[in-house]
């Protein structure tokens, strides 16, 4: 079987009849999944799963599933977008069941320990422009101990890991008090919550999504629904349901690189800051390659043969704790967050990197030499994996020049940050937008191909480098309460996600406290 077959086939039949194994040459792989029309086509002329009326099971011959949970909607991934969207729809009276392969919410912020909450203010640092659930979470770590407001934050600090540009307002906070917010705020909206269970294939009536069959500790378990939220960051549900997909870039063939965050405490923070502090204006970018924090003992420790990492600077991030401390520093490319074997061994060179990179700690950073390893994401950083594309495909030349179109859900001021744009070890590319903020509109949240169904967080209908700029925190939980509002109003009236009427979805989300202008 020629292997494009393979893959498209491997990627939507259920059981694993074909697995999708490593590939020596990954860029194959990524050449395949940029042309991801092919997939998508193959995929949808495959036998789908039937519906579960037409037999005890789930319609999967010869598997007896059971039918165990029925929703008005189902949100697959409990990330800052699901979570948002869930509680959103919940809110506004829907039974919703949102579904996560994890064993707490809050994904990318809590399992992989990715912090602080990038900015929320417009580009001038004076007005907090993404509100709503966002800022009722913020609020409810800071009644916690779990957070310092955003307000109080400012660019060039040890918070911004001394970062300017792009980095005023940002929010640190704890992901254990993380957790616990999330959980709660499901608990109150009445969202019912089921981790280990992992998303395997949508129920699909024709073109429809009618719900998914979850893998979990019981076995293979459907659950029902009207609608579907695809949440999980990578668009597994829209992909296997047949809504087209690119991987990465496809004109560049490339994917952002995906990182192992870490966190250390017993730092002597004032001393660490004391050797940062003089070398500020030898901040620097050459040609995409950052000399930020650190630099300097990067260069002391190269000199020594003891740094093998493709950064020449370190982001360390105070957290709320003063002797805490967060590290963005691991750095490992092309990642396939599709595929198993490849994400495997990147969660086991993460791993040696961390080694590295606390070695480097104990013996180059004053105010590190007694830092102890708090714990490393249980899972892998992934910045990009799938983008679905709907009709409308944002383009980040619309970020950059400040469009602020008609059905804007969500007004961001987050610059265009894609890691790895440049190729090379750690050559990125960022452009500062040209105006205050700019707007994402709703068509960016609806697939193509697939009824039924909603975007929400990393996953959306944007380019790779405009989804370089909306995937942090903030947005995405924006994006979801926007989804979980849309899928609602639906519900309500009757309507699908293309003939939903944008004022009424506006409407809405203004009434919750979201900020549209
Ligand atoms: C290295 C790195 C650094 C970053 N730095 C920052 C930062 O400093 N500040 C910031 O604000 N943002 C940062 N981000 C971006 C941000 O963390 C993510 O883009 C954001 O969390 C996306 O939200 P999401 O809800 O779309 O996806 P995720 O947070 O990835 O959540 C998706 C959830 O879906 C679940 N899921 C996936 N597949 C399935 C399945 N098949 N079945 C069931 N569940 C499934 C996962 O378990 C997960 O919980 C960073 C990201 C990375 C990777």
């Amino acid at each position: 079987m020629p292997l494009d077959e393979a893959s498209a086939k491997g990627s939507i039949l259920f059981g694993g009849n074909v697995f999708l194994r490593n590939l020596a040459n990954n860029m194959d792989r990524r050449k395949f999944l940029g042309s991801m029309g092919l997939a998508a086509a193959g995929a949808a002329a495959l036998p789908v799963l039937g519906a579960c009326s037409e037999a005890s099971s789930a319609g999967i011959p010869g598997k007896d599933i059971k039918e165990s949970y029925n929703a008005d909607l189902l949100v697959v991934g409990g990330g800052p977008a699901g979570v948002c969207a869930a509680v959103a729809a919940a809110r506004m009276g829907q039974k919703v069941l949102l579904v996560d392969s994890g064993n707490c919410l809050g994904g990318m912020g809590t399992k992989g320990l990715v912090g602080p909450f990038m900015t929320c203010y417009d580009a001038t640092g004076e007005r907090q422009i993404i509100r709503g659930l966002f800022n009722e979470i913020v609020e409810r770590l800071i009644a916690g101990g779990g957070a310092i407001h955003p307000s109080k934050i400012r660019h060039t600090t040890e918070f911004t890991a001394w970062i300017t540009e792009g980095h005023d307002h940002v929010t640190p906070f704890d992901p254990e008090i993380l957790k616990k917010v999330y959980d709660r705020l499901c608990a109150e909206a009445g969202v019912k919550v089921l981790f280990h269970a992992n998303f395997v294939t949508p129920i699909m009536k024709g073109r429809k999504i009618q719900g998914a069959v979850l893998l979990t500790p019981s076995g293979l378990e459907a659950a029902r629904a009207r609608m579907v939220i695809d949440a999980t960051g990578d668009g597994t549900v829209a992909f296997r349901a047949g809504a087209p997909c690119v991987f990465g870039d496809p004109d560049s063939g490339r994917v952002q690189p995906a990182s192992l965050f870490f966190r250390i405490n017993n730092v002597d923070t004032d001393r660490l800051i004391a050797d940062v502090v003089p070398h500020l204006p030898e901040f620097r970018r050459v040609n995409g390659v950052s000399y930020r924090c650190l630099h300097w003992r990067v260069a002391e420790a190269e000199a020594a043969g003891e740094w093998d990492l493709a950064r020449k600077s370190v982001n360390i991030w105070r957290s709320v704790e003063k002797d805490q401390w967060v590290i963005n520093c691991t750095r490992i490319h092309g990642v396939d967050a599709t595929d198993a074997e490849n994400l495997t061994a990147a969660e086991i060179e993460g791993r040696r990197q961390v080694e590295e990179l606390m070695n480097f700690f104990h013996k180059y950073v004053p105010g590190c030499e007694k830092a102890t390893l708090m714990g490393t994401g249980a899972t892998m950083g992934i910045r990009e994996s799938r983008h679905v594309h709907g009709d409308f495909v944002l383009p980040v030349d619309d970020l950059v020049n400040g469009v602020i179109p008609e059905d804007n859900i969500l007004l961001s001021a987050n610059s265009i940050d894609v890691h790895g744009a440049m190729g090379g070890p750690a050559g990125g590319l960022y452009m500062p937008i040209q105006k205050d903020m700019y707007g994402v509109p709703y068509r960016c949240l609806i697939p193509r191909d697939v009824e039924g169904l909603l975007l929400a967080g990393r996953c959306i209908s944007a380019d790779s480098a405009a989804a370089g700029a909306i995937r942090v925190m903030p947005p995405a939980m924006a994006l979801g309460q926007a989804a979980g509002t849309a899928a609602a109003l639906c519900l309500q009236l009757g309507a699908s996600p293309a003939s939903l009427d944008y004022a009424d979805l506006r409407k809405s989300l203004l009434s919750q406290d979201v900020f549209l202008g």
